[in-house]
């Protein structure tokens, strides 16, 4: 029995014996941030524009794979009926017409390991296409779905030193990027990003470390030529209605499956929605939420595809 089925099956037990409580401690309850987190969108446009050069024109997305979660996994307290889960990779379309990456989505045999229910090649192939081509590749953290292109990447020792950028957190942990797996040299290769708290990366992209989710948790502010902003949250917010209504996920999701530190997780969506209600037109990009994401192609902020 692997350590995870135990865990489940113990916690499956604490149900039967205190019914209730524990239903409702588990599954329903998300708590209030008791920490709190900070995201100043004075400090993100200043270091945003701190770096010179060919500034951002286009933000191209790609929809590789997909699952389905139950509602009460996703917002603590939801109903049971299965809600989208889409996997996205996303592509920066500078001015000269260099590219970069946020995220790599992940391959068919680990959407198929992992129990996904949709699985785009054509999409993924571009994917993996745009690697080779960006000066730039980062991603929000070392979970499979996010961190799975570079894994698998044909030529990840020549992008590895190159073009990955990962942080020491999102490389110290092999537990937290299984199933995806890196020899010890590529790990050394791959650590070339180190910052504090916030820290541009290019003309109009900041990362922001926010530990929670993942220990190597990071959002990516982005300001586009045109002056418009966004902020992918990624998995902070798995749908937009964790950030809109400051709901965790279910307890048996982050203490059981991800291990996560929930308060920090919570203060980080409580700060997400200071700042989008504080800046309406701050575009809020969730992890896996489809409907946000058709709303974006909808209004040609985002396009879909990536560029060949
Ligand atoms: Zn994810």
């Amino acid at each position: 029995m692997t350590p995870r089925r135990k865990r489940l099956l113990i916690i499956l037990a604490v149900f039967l014996l205190l019914g209730v409580p524990a239903d409702y401690w588990f599954l329903r309850e998300s708590g209030e941030p008791k920490s709190t987190f900070t995201l100043d969108i004075e400090e993100l446009r200043k270091l945003a524009d701190a770096v010179p050069g060919a500034r951002i024109a286009e933000i191209r997305a790609e929809h590789v794979a997909g699952f389905e979660f139950p509602g009460i996994a996703v917002v603590a307290g939801d109903s049971w009926s299965f809600t989208k889960m889409p996997v996205y990779a996303y592509q920066l379309v500078f001015e000269d017409g260099t590219t970069a990456l946020i995220d790599t989505g992940m391959d068919e045999k680990t959407t198929k390991g992992e129990g996904g229910v949709f699985f785009d090649g054509e999409a993924f192939g571009r994917v993996t296409a745009a690697m080779e081509k960006a000066t730039f590749i980062v991603v929000t953290h070392e979970h499979y779905d996010h961190l799975g292109g570079v894994a698998v990447h044909p030529k990840l020792d020549a992008l590895a030193g190159n073009v990955v950028r990962l942080t020491r957190e999102q490389l110290s942990d092999p537990s937290k990027r299984k199933p995806l797996v890196f020899t010890e040299a590529q790990v050394g290769k791959l650590q070339t990003l180190s910052y504090e708290r916030v820290v541009p990366i290019a003309p109009g992209v900041v990362v922001i470390r926010a530990a929670g989710h993942t220990p190597g948790m990071q959002m990516v502010y982005v300001r586009r030529a045109d002056g418009e902003e966004f902020l992918f949250v990624s998995d902070v917010s798995w749908h937009e209605d964790n950030w809109k209504r400051v709901r965790e996920r279910a307890r048996l999701v982050t203490q059981v499956f991800l291990g996560e530190d929930r308060d920090a997780v919570l203060a980080q969506l409580a700060a997400i929605k200071k700042l989008a209600e504080a800046n309406p037109n701050l575009h809020v990009v969730p992890g896996h939420d489809g409907v946000v994401m058709e709303r974006l192609f909808g209004a040609k902020l985002l396009t879909s595809k990536f560029q060949p």
